[in-house]
Order: structure tokens, then sequence, then C-alpha cells
């Protein structure tokens, strides 16, 4: 079975349309007999996640350093939680056990499982597809930067146009499906090149 890992916020945020796009997309889940793997949390956007995913007999996949399930945060009721030592093992198990990642809107730690993944993408460590769910325009201001950062020659031009964003889960899925790795030989290149011009 496909599995979809999604990142998002372990509080609500301010909007409805948050809770909502949790919702529609654990919905979406379960209408296309995907499974899901999330942060195992049974807090904020993560628990809205989980609960619809749960309640439409979605198999249900946490995974959680020890650290925080002693702070009791843990969600009881998934279909299977898997306990890690620390946050770069828990990544690189979503990794394993996902097919594709999903970012809802979230904090820090939304910005930091995303930032990884393009990151492995990159690199091609992995080459699954993550796709940004631009829910009210909450990422607008990342994206923005993003362009920043290739005009400041520390992006590249064409994996930032690698990342996939909508504000429609199906537009999303479709995006995500069709999604083609980079080749890194040239960038590696290029940058050893430039490299060597100081
Ligand atoms: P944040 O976006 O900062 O709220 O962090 C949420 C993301 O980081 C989720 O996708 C989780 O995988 C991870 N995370 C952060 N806090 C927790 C928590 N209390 N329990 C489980 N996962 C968390």
């Amino acid at each position: 079975m496909a599995r979809i890992c999604v990142f998002c916020g372990s509080s609500m945020g301010t909007r409805n349309e948050y809770k909502t796009a949790a919702h529609e997309l654990a919905n979406y889940i379960a209408a296309h007999d995907l499974g899901l793997v999330y942060g195992g949390a049974d807090v904020g956007l993560m628990k809205v996640l989980a609960d619809t995913a749960l309640e439409k007999g979605v198999e249900v996949i946490g995974i959680m350093p020890k650290r925080l399930i002693e702070k009791e945060v843990a969600h009881n009721n998934l279909t299977n939680m898997i306990v890690v030592e620390t946050m770069a093992e828990r990544k690189d198990k979503m990794v394993d056990m996902s097919d594709g990642f999903v970012a809802l809107p979230g904090g820090f730690g939304t910005f930091d499982e995303l930032s990884e993944i393009l990151t492995f993408n990159q690199l091609r460590i992995s080459d699954k597809p993550l796709g940004i769910l631009n829910i009210a325009g909450y990422f607008d201001e990342l994206l923005k930067f993003f362009n920043h950062a290739v005009g400041e020659g520390f992006v590249r031009k064409e994996h930032k146009e690698n990342v996939i964003v909508s504000h429609k889960i199906p537009d999303l899925m479709r995006q995500m499906n069709r999604y083609q790795p980079l080749t890194i030989g040239k960038w590696i290149e290029d940058i050893k090149n430039e490299s060597n011009h100081l």
C-alpha cells in the first residue's frame, strides 16, 4: 500500500481553514486507499489529521522519539507507533516508510521536515515527491524567500522549480504523481567550478 507522510503543526493555527485542510487531506487519503505516516502526536493539526484518518479506517503509523513520548503528547490509538531515539532517526524512518510527503501549515518542526526532504531530493538521497499544501497563502512568504535564495545564488533555479505547491489537494497529488527527480551531476560540477574561481 502506498503511504503518504504528512508534516503539519503541533498547534492548530489561527484560521479554521487549516483545520479543514487537515480534515480534507485525511479524507483524501482514506478515499484513495492510502496509508498515513506522521509524527505521532495527539495535539494540533496532527491530531485532527490522525483522528479523521482513523475514523475512516486508514492505517495510521506514528513515528516519535522516546523523549516526546515521555512528555505524553503521543496518540494512543494509532494502528502502529514506532518509537525511535532521536529526531534524525525519526526523519529517516519517515522517509523509509513513505512514498511521498505533504506539508500542511505548521511551525519550525514542519519547516525542518520539509527542508530535509527538499535537501534529500536535491542530493538524490531519496527520490520521493514533497508537496506543499499552501492553505490560505500560509507558505507565500516562504516561497518568496525561496525565490530570494535563487536570486542570491544559494538555491538553483531548477531545484526551486521542482518544488510542488498547490492550495488544492487533488492538484497537489496530481503534481506529486508526475514528479521527476533532477540529475545531480551538472550542478555539482557547477558548484565545484564556482568554488575554483576564488
Ligand atoms: P511544528 O510545525 O513546530 O508544530 O512541529 C510539527 C512537526 O514536527 C510535525 O510534523 C511533527 O513530525 C514534528 N513535531 C513537533 N512537535 C511534535 C510533538 N509534540 N509530537 C510529535 N511530533 C512533533
